[in-house]
């Protein structure tokens, strides 16, 4: 990969300089990421040179004592999306087709709910407004549903827990049908964190990885069987 960065005084046009620079190596046919530093935070200046690198480059990753931001031109998956997120509750706003997390559906009249697959429904609840908000017995009432019943599952897809889709397995779960625990990519011999974010595994896929590692670490002196432990740090 190659990289440069753009230093000097302010009001020197680094960014005039910077946004020149992307458009030509994009028109030369790069790929180009960005990577921008502020001082400040992102409103104001930041922000709309942050907005105008955006529209000439594939990514732009921002960061600033305050905030740190990445953002591609293009749709990236919950799967690359969840590990870098680093927190500990992920309430995830809109996506009615990602099936691989419990859910509440909004709902205005009856019948609002059968496009928002119901199954998957934790609870439904009655539209709000910024003028209507939620009262607070019932975000006390969601906050405990969320801590007793929230997960998001790997969303591999993979049939291994007899179910064709990840969302077959989540109805069944939200239904008392099934447990989590019970998705088998979730609980394969070999176990990937990123960023401490544990990562989904179809288990034939697993399988396969594990076995090559542990047949080349056979070749090095000191193997002994055991659990393995490889931390790549990038
Ligand atoms: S085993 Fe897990 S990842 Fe695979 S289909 Fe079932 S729920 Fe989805």
């Amino acid at each position: 990969m190659k990289a440069i960065a753009i230093v000097g005084k302010k009001k020197t046009g680094k960014t005039t300089m910077g946004l020149a620079l992307v458009k030509k190596l994009t028109g030369k046919g790069y790929k180009v990421g960005v990577l921008k530093h502020s001082h400040h935070g992102f409103d104001g200046t930041e922000g709309a040179d942050t907005e105008e690198y955006k529209k000439i480059s594939s990514c732009v990753a921002a960061y600033s004592p305050s905030e740190s931001f990445v953002s591609w031109n293009r749709e990236r998956t919950v799967q690359d999306l969840v590990p870098l997120m680093d927190v500990d509750v992920i309430v995830m706003e809109g996506g009615n087709k990602v099936g691989w997390l419990p859910r509440i559906i909004m709902v205005r009249e009856d019948n609002d709910d059968k496009e928002f697959f119901p199954e998957l429904a934790l609870k439904q609840i009655p539209a709000c407004t910024p003028d209507n908000p939620p009262s607070e017995e019932l975000l006390d009432e969601l906050v405990e549903l969320v801590e007793e019943k929230g997960f998001i599952l790997p969303g591999l897809n993979c049939k291994a827990c007899g179910r064709d889709y990840c969302m077959d397995f989540v109805a069944d779960i939200v239904a008392g049908k099934a447990r989590v625990s019970g998705c088998q990519a979730m609980k394969t011999q070999m176990s990937v964190t990123c960023n401490g974010a544990e990562l989904g595994f179809n288990p034939f896929v697993a399988d396969m990885l594990s076995a090559g590692i542990t047949a080349m670490l056979k070749q090095l002196k000191g193997y002994v069987p055991g659990d393995i432990e490889i931390k790549i740090k990038n």
